[in-house]
């Protein structure tokens, strides 16, 4: 309750208010950002040892579903930061850690490439060392909060051998840019554009974990928080599309009969369809959540369920949305259909719905081989 508390007058003032205009103009969440840092919010995963709130999992799902329910955007710009931030702990010094931990500090992960597309596994970007400085050379596609996040958690090939490695990059070093603004179909504000890498030195230091060993580091450090998060947008999505749709339903009636769309049992069936897909994916959710909590031997299977459930049905969920408020849903003071374009975005982010289950299949299949 205590971080939830703490939200709501931020959703009140600044998040809900501007959630519009985020879209409209794809404008980055900055003001946003900025309340969730003085609240505190940006460090609640980081140590307390650095000044953070010392909190896990839970409380990041709390506060990522309250803010995706009036503003995917900037729920999903949280959901990088503080995936950025579950690998950055372990392994970077305590400066970057005490400026993340008092929200000074925005971080982000850029993963995909043009070359590897959704196969994040394969990145083609490489790091050459040359004594204690690393160069990065690489074409990411599309990374969220792209120039305006302080850091990138980035993953090249290894400098030497099999495997990738992890970087803590600094996003003002020279060498990087930005070749062309977001314009997205959704999730307009979030700035994910393609980050260009020439030659972009690093120190060394800044490897999070060894190198070659990037695929374990993620598992094991990543992982818990990235489809859990994830999942989360979009399940705190389905609520909003929800939520606005029986407000309009219940509201909205036939001058003829004088009865509401809500008096019609085909409008209910559909709403309680969606609630029902809604509540398997929280369901499953939490039990993710739990599985992560007490390392079950399923933790692994649950997280990319979750991800790839709780993103197929928020596609269903806002077409449903969409449907029963019918032609009143193409205008944007209802804000269903942004939240029908943003919650595409979350069955393509790798590892995507289609890799999920093939991954998950394979599992299957070699169980019973
Ligand atoms: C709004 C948004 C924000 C993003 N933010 C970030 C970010 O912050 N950081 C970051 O690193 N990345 C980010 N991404 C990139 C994302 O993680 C994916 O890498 C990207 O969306 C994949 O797009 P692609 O065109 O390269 O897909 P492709 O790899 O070309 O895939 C095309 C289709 O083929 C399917 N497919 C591909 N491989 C397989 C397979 N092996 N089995 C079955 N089907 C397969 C896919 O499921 C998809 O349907 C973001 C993407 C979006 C849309």
């Amino acid at each position: 309750m205590e971080v939830l508390q703490q939200l709501e007058p931020l959703m009140r003032e600044i998040i809900a208010p501007q959630a519009a205009q985020i879209d409209e103009q794809a404008r980055y969440p900055r003001a946003a950002l900025d309340a969730l840092a003085a609240a505190g919010l940006l460090g609640l995963i980081s140590a307390s040892e650095v000044g953070g709130r010392g909190k896990g999992l839970a409380e990041a799902v709390q506060v990522i579903e309250r803010i995706a329910q009036d503003c995917p955007c900037t729920a999903m710009v949280l959901t990088m930061h503080y995936c950025g931030v579950a690998l950055i702990e372990p392994f970077a010094d305590d400066e970057v850690r005490r400026d993340i931990a008092a929200g000074r500090h925005i971080t982000t992960l850029a993963v995909s490439e043009a070359g590897s597309r959704s196969h994040i596994w394969a990145p083609t970007g490489t790091a050459t060392a040359a004594e204690d400085v690393i160069h990065l050379n690489a074409l990411k596609s599309m990374i969220t909060s792209a120039g305006e996040a302080d850091s990138y958690v980035w993953i090249s090939r290894a400098t030497q051998g099999e495997g990738n490695t992890l970087w803590l990059v600094d996003s003002r070093l020279p060498g990087l840019s930005i070749p062309g603004r977001f314009n997205g179909m959704g999730l307009r504000g979030n700035a994910s554009s393609p980050i260009e890498a020439r030659d972009v030195g690093v120190p060394r230091a800044r490897m999070l974990g060894a190198d070659g060993e990037g695929e374990a580091v993620k598992g094991r450090h990543l992982m818990p928080f990235f489809p859990t998060l994830i999942a989360t947008t979009s399940i705190g999505l389905m609520q909003g599309a929800l939520r606005r749709a029986v407000a309009h339903v219940a509201g909205t009636r036939f001058a003829e009969s004088g009865s509401s769309l809500a008096d019609l049992p085909t409008i209910r069936a559909y709403l309680a369809r969606a609630q029902l897909r809604l509540e398997q994916a929280r369901l499953l959710r939490d039990d993710t959540v739990a599985a992560v909590q007490a390392a079950r031997a399923d933790t692994r299977t649950r997280l990319l369920q979750t991800k790839a459930a709780a993103a197929e049905a928020a596609l269903e969920v806002t077409d449903i949305a969409m449907r029963v408020c019918g032609g009143a849903a193409f205008r944007k003071e209802l804000g269903i259909e942004r939240l029908f374009r943003d919650a595409r975005a979350a069955s393509v982010m790798a590892p995507t719905t289609d890799v999920i289950y093939d991954m998950l299949g394979k599992g299957m299949c070699d169980a019973a081989a």
